[in-house]
This record gives structure tokens, C-alpha cells and sequence, in this order.
């Protein structure tokens, strides 16, 4: 039912089929009001959004036992796939306690839902571990009802809601509960509290922890993320689908969606921005327009700017650039920031999804582009690579110019001076250690670095580290050592003790056909 046809970081192109049609992920599903919504479905469906969410409470108050006999798809003018939720918070809000989950089960079955929600009770953020428990607690319990109570014979695709809120041991073991129920998808709930206060860090910490318990051939929704700016990251994270009414909440307020954050609409003397509504008005046009019209207009234009998110997202993960991507946008935000901070210490868990070759090179600009899955990968492979080469003697050269290394004229003479087998290679600040003989792989001759990630000292750590595990996997019998005039003196403070080298010859005086001549005497002797 899910299908994933493209992949980098966590996040991934899928599709899902439904009974009402294919939906391609990322998805961003507007939310529709299914008694009193402005901008008609069909409108929306043709500004690209190709699925849609609704409320099955808001729907079952205002058309009851119609909606059955209409269908949802009439109802809101859809013929879409659609995604109900199931009114949790309705339902706890007005206090309805005679519907039970299986009632609000059957109802969006029946009314013909694509995707339903099981009634859950959210975890509201602020709340105690002791609620957040019990939040997890009834919403399983809740779970395990639905799903015993339709059976085999389910007409809707049917999501698991993970609770647990800041708690996130609970959000493991929510998902971990969930993951061995028959639910075709899953969904993290419920950020809403956390994007209004920007909290991108527990935001990703929640995903992280979801995603460490969750069938990765199932596809995560994540509740109540309406805004651009953190939706990139939610979906290297591993989320695919997306629902909000931020747009015309937003829109109803005066506030005016941008790449960075809202504006209020007050305050704006340009739009940046080209969509239909943008392009033919002015802010003081905008702004004097009767309240109704104005917030039809700023909820257009605040749904195109989720559009467009979606989309370039999309992009950037099909070109294997979404860290890149990810990276850009966190800069117009330090909480932003923060969150990406921490997708990179998490980095290790997203190198199984990454692939291992991509069309285009690394750009590695600054801290943390270092922790990325592909530089992670590089130092494994090295590990492996010489630890079934142990004790061979070792020469590490300057880089140079020739890309790969393996081509150059250095280590073509170099691999074929002695009689017995050497590892001929060089360092460069990330990477490691580099082998001549595996310098050809992906991404070391791809990879772009700038000086200034080169020289930052949480980098250089985290190098030295690497460095020092890769040489003691090799342990050579004997090294010898050209100095490169690119490195820190304390890469060379490491080689002297790790390896006590047997010469070391800076680069100025460094005559290829001299150093060979050297070690083969060394050898002799
Ligand atoms: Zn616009």
C-alpha cells in the first residue's frame, strides 16, 4: 500500500494507495471545514493539494446519519483521497461520552474516509508524566479496541496515533505498542504546542523517538504542522504526511505566511512573494479590503507558501540535497538551528536510508555538515578496509590536486616502488584517513570543504577521534610521512605519537623520487 521510490536522510518520495486515488509523499493535506469552510475544496484540490483532511465530529454534529448516505467526498466537494481525524479533542472539549472508538470508527468508515483516525486522547505538552502515561495508556487501549472491533474486513486505511508528548521514553514505547497492531500508517501527535512555540528541537526529538520504534515500511503522519519553516526537517525525519488549518487560522488573524515565519499583514510594505494573490495587490490594497476578502486572500497565498515547501522539499530530496536544504532554512531560525543540531547528532540513524551514491557532490559549508550520514558512512567503510590490512607499512602523502587521488601521478609511482604491498593514501579534515585504492568511491572525490568547517575546533575533535580509531584498525608495521602544508599541526602531534613515523618530511622539501628512494634503503636495512 505504501510504495517509497526515492530516499535521503530519513525522508523519502513515496505513494499511497487509496480508494480514492494515488497520493504521492511528502503530502501537506489542508484542513476543510466540513460545514463552514471559504475556500472551497475544489479549489484547493486545484492548487495541487491532492488529499485533503477533515473532521469526522464537526461532520457527524452538523450532518449526523446523512453524511452516511452523502459520503464525506459530496459533503466537502472532493473527489480526492481524504483523511479523517477522529475529533479527539472535539469529543473531549463538548464531553460526549456516549461515543465510544469503535462508533467513531465505524461512522468514518462509513461515511467514506480514505484514512481514519482512532479516537485517541492527546498528550497535551504541559501535562504531568502521570497524564501523559494515562494519555498513552486509553489511546492504546483505544486502539485495541477499533482494531479488534472492525477486524479483517477494514474499507479504510486505518492510523495508529503515537502519544506520549515531551515524555520521550513514552513516545518509544507508544510507537513500539503500536507498531504490532495491523495499522496501515502511523501518525505522531499532536505538535500543535510545540510549533507555537517553536520548539523544533523536542519537535525532532519526538519524531526521532517515534521513528526508532515504527515499521520503517509504513508511512508517519505528523498532526497539526502547518507552517514552512520546520517542514523540511520533518521530513528527513521520516515524516510523510502532513495536516493543518494553519492557513486560514493564520489568514483569520492577518498573518501572512513567510519562508522564515508569519508576518502580520499590518506590517508589511512589500510581499515577498509571486503567488496568484501577491502578484496583483499591494499590502495597502490587502489591508484595506473588507475582513472577509482579506483573510480569503492571505489564506490563498498562505497555502501556495506550503505548497511551494512541499515542493522544494521534494526536490531537494529527490536530488540527495535535503541536508543541504535543511541546513539553509535552519539558518533563518536559532530554534531551527537548535532542531538541526540535533537531527546531526542523531545522524547514525539515518545512514541505512541514505543512499550510497549520488548524482551530485557534498558541500560541506560549516559545523554540523561534518556529522552528515555520508561522511559518517565514509569512516566505516575505511575502518573495514584497513583492519583486513594489518600491519602493512603505511606512506601518507599531500592530497594533491589530482582527482581521484588513485589517478595521480604521486600514487601511481608511488604503489608501484616497492615489492611488498603498502597503503598509500592521504587525510583530509573531515573525512579521515583516505586509501588511495578506495579514493575513487563515493563521495571522496566529490567532496567540496571549506576552510572555515576545516578549522573548527568541535570539527577537529570529532576528526581527531576518527582519525585515531581509523589508524589503530591499520596498525602498520612502519609509516612514513609527508607532510601536507593543508593540515593542523596537531594532526601531525597525533601521527608522531600514534604512529611514531619513521620520517617525516614537510612539503617544501618533499621530491616524490627522493622519499621512495629513502624508504626502499629503510626497507633494505
Ligand atoms: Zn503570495
Amino acid at each position: 500500500m505504501f510504495e517509497v521510490r526515492e530516499l535521503d536522510l530519513a525522508g523519502r518520495i513515496g505513494r499511497i494507495k487509496t480508494n480514492h486515488g494515488i497520493v504521492e509523499t511528502p503530502a501537506f493535506l489542508p484542513v476543510i471545514h466540513s460545514a463552514n469552510q471559504s475556500i472551497p475544496a475544489r479549489d484547493i484540490q486545484a492548487m495541487g493539494f491532492t488529499t485533503v483532511m477533515t473532521n469526522s465530529y464537526i461532520t457527524f454534529r452538523r450532518h449526523g446519519g446523512d453524511a452516511i448516505e452523502k459520503g464525506i467526498h459530496s459533503i466537502i466537494e472532493f473527489d480526492g483521497p481524504i483523511m479523517t481525524d477522529s475529533g479527539g479533542y472535539q469529543i473531549l472539549e463538548y464531553g460526549k461520552v456516549n461515543t465510544g472508538p469503535l462508533e467513531i470508527a465505524r461512522y468514518q468508515e462509513d461515511i467514506g474516509s480514505d484514512f481514519s483516525n482512532v479516537l485517541d486522547t492527546p498528550t497535551g505538552v504541559g501535562g504531568s508524566r502521570r497524564q501523559s502515561e494515562e494519555s498513552v495508556k486509553k489511546t492504546l487501549e483505544s486502539c485495541r479496541i477499533t482494531m479488534e472491533g472492525l477486524g479483517q474486513d477494514r474499507k479504510s486505511l486505518w492510523i495508529g496515533p503515537v502519544q506520549g508528548g515531551k515524555y520521550l521514553d513514552l513516545v518509544t514505547s507508544s510507537a513500539r505498542h503500536l507498531s504490532s497492531m495491523p495499522f496501515d500508517m502511523f501518525a505522531l501527535g499532536s505538535p500543535t504546542e510545540i510549533m507555537e512555540r517553536y520548539d523544533f528541537t523536542l519537535l525532532a526529538q519526538m519524531i526521532i523517538s517515534a521513528k526508532k520504534a515504527l515499521p520503517v515500511d509504513k508511512p508517519l503522519h505528523l498532526f497539526g504542522l502547518g507552517h514552512p519553516l520546520p517542514l523540511a526537517m520533518a521530513v528527513a525525519l521520516g515524516c510523510d504526511t502532513f495536516d493543518s488549518a494553519s492557513y486560514i487560522l493564520y489568514a483569520r488573524a492577518g498573518r501572512y505566511i513567510t519562508e522564515t515565519g508569519t508576518r502580520r499583514i499590518q506590517d508589511l510594505e512589500y510581499l515577498p512573494c509571486v503567488c496568484r494573490v501577491c502578484s496583483e495587490i499591494s499590502p495597502r490594497q490587502l489591508n484595506e479590503l473588507e475582513a472577509d476578502q482579506r483573510e480569503n486572500k492571505i489564506a490563498i497565498h498562505n497555502l501556495y507558501m506550503l505548497k511551494r515547501e512541499i515542493e522544494a522539499t521534494k526536490q531537494a530530496l529527490r536530488e540527495g540535497r535535503l541536508w543541504e536544504y535543511i541546513g539553509s532554512k535552519a539558518r533563518a531560525h536559532p530554534n531551527l538551528w537548535a532542531a538541526f543540531e540535533e537531527l546531526a547528532k542523531n545522524s547514525h540513524s539515518f545512514e541505512v536510508f541514505t543512499p550510497s551514491f549520488k548524482s551530485r557532490g557534498l558541500m560541506l559549508s560549516s559545523y554540523p555538515d561534518h556529522l552528515r550520514p555520508e561522511i559518517m558512512r565514509t569512516h566505516e567503510r575505511v575502518v573495514s578496509y584497513l583492519s583486513g590490512r594489518q600491519r602493512r607499512p603505511l606512506l601518507i602523502l599531500p592530497e594533491g590536486r589530482v582527482r581521484p587521488f588513485v589517478y595521480g601521478k604521486a600514487y601511481e609511482m608511488a604503489s608501484s616502488a616497492f615489492e611488498i604491498p603498502f597503503i598509500i593514501g592521504y587525510i583530509s579534515v573531515p573525512v579521515g584517513f583516505v586509501p588511495g585504492e578506495i579514493s575513487d568511491v563515493y563521495p571522496y572525490s566529490q567532496i567540496v570543504i571549506t576552510p572555515a568547517l576545516q578549522s573548527d575546533p568541535r570539527v577537529m575533535d570529532q576528526f581527531i577521534k576518527v582519525l585515531t580509531i581509523q589508524l589503530r584498525s591499520l596498525a602498520p608495521s612502519m609509516t612514513f610521512l609527508v607532510r601536507d602544508g593543508q593540515l593542523d599541526d596537531s594532526v601531525y602531534d597525533l601521527l608522531k605519537t600514534l604512529l611514531e613515523p619513521k620520517f617525516m618530511i614537510s612539503g617544501d622539501e618533499y621530491i616524490l623520487e627522493s622519499t621512495l628512494e629513502r624508504i626502499k634503503k629503510i626497507l633494505d636495512d
